[in-house]
Parts: structure tokens; sequence; C-alpha cells
């Protein structure tokens, strides 16, 4: 099974990644977590992405698409979740072309929809633990003890600069302009379902499962 989770920063799409990845054996693919990898790793593509990423811009075209050829190519699971890409409507062109010539489909695209003014204050207040990455929330999902990672126990936290609000700003004006034209595009092939992003977590998996199921 291969799935698409769309919507704007903040809906919730990698959290919702990850609970499917372990229930259903897909593996998650995204695009910003390979992104940053490129980063910290100090590559070329890293150097080249950074400052795009920073101020909350996208990063071209053709460096994704050749980002996610080469990690769709290597997936091991079950299939795949997509989490952050495409996010134009030429990476959703490349991506059709892509799957056809590797004899693969997707069979859902899922849209969290979800409140802007919402959006803001929860990627104001997300951060992450450093070694283990578990997501925290200064107001949805604080540590139990203050500064140690429940899963982990870490003390070591980060936050993403572009969570920083001149940089969320660009990055809800980069969806509304060039990813939102894509849900058409999937709304027409008949594989596009809508799901609440802003209900409860639980109860936002419980629906996307649902989709799943299929009727
Ligand atoms: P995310 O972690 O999905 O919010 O992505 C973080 C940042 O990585 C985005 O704001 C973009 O700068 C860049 N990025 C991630 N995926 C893509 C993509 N498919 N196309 C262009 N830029 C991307």
């Amino acid at each position: 099974m291969n799935l698409i989770l769309l919507g704007p920063p903040g809906a919730g799409k990698g959290t919702q990644a990850k609970r499917l990845e372990e229930k259903y054996g897909l593996d998650q693919l995204s695009t910003g977590d390979m992104l940053r990898a490129e980063c910290k790793s100090g590559s070329e593509l890293g150097r080249k992405a950074q400052a795009i990423m920073d101020q909350g811009h996208l990063v071209p075209d053709e460096i994704m698409i050749d980002l996610i050829a080469a990690r769709i190519d290597q997936h091991a699971g079950q299939g795949f979740i997509l989490d952050g890409f495409p996010r134009t409507v030429p990476q959703a062109v490349a991506l059709d072309d892509m799957l056809a010539k590797k004899g693969l489909k997707l069979d859902h695209v899922i849209e969290l929809t979800v409140d802007e003014p919402a959006l803001i204050d929860r990627l104001a207040g997300r951060f992450t633990c450093a070694k283990c990455g578990t997501s925290y929330h200064d107001h949805y999902r604080r540590t139990k003890v203050e500064g140690v990672c429940d899963v982990c126990g870490s003390h070591h936290f980060i936050r993403r600069a572009d969570d920083k609000p001149e940089a969320v700003k660009t990055r809800l004006a980069a969806y509304r302009q060039q990813t939102a034209p894509i849900l058409p595009y999937y709304r027409q092939k008949g594989i596009l379902r809508q799901v609440d992003g802003m209900a409860d977590i639980d109860d936002v998996t419980r629906a996307i499962e649902k989709v799943i199921r299929g009727p």
C-alpha cells in the first residue's frame, strides 16, 4: 500500500506517518527529514538546501524529484507513506511517471485539513528530542519531567529554525500557492480523501485507518 499524506506544515503529517509506519509496516519517506539529514552531513546538497529551508521556501523540484526517486528505490517495507512530497504539481506529475515506470501505484492521498491560526500556534511551540526524535509541544505535549525526554531520558531538545514566525508565514504561503494546487490533481484521479487534522491525534489516526480500510 502506498500513501501520500498532504497538508500544510504543522498539520500532523509526520506524527501520523510514524504511527502508520509502525502499524502497517510501511516506510515513512519524509523529504523534510531527508533534507535535514543532508544539511547535518554538510553535503553539497545540504548546503544548498539549508538557506532555502530556513527561510521557509521550497527547494527546487529537480533536487526533490531525484532525492525521492532514490528513496523509493530503496524502500524496504510493505509500501510507503510520502510525507512532504509532492509539494508542487510538477513533483506530483514526476511522481506518477516514476511510479508507473516501477510498476507501482498510489492507493490513497489523504489531506489533513486544518485551521491556519491554530497551525501557527502548533508550529511555534513544537520541539523534539535531539537523541530519539520524539515530538513535544510547549502547551499540548509537555515532557512528564521538565527537560527530560519521556522515551530515552535525554536532556537535549531541538527547535527547528523554520518554526520561527517569519519562516512559518512563508511556509504557509508556499503551501497555499504551490502545494494546494495538487489537491484538484488527485481529486480528479478519485484517490483524494480528507481527514480533519484538528481532531485529537488518536481520532486523526482512526480516521486515516478508516480511509485505508475502505468503505
Ligand atoms: P517539512 O519537514 O516537510 O516541513 O519540510 C521542511 C522544509 O524542507 C520545507 O519547508 C522545504 O523548504 C523543504 N522541503 C521538504 N520537502 C520538500 C518538497 N517536496 N519540495 C520542496 N521543498 C521541500
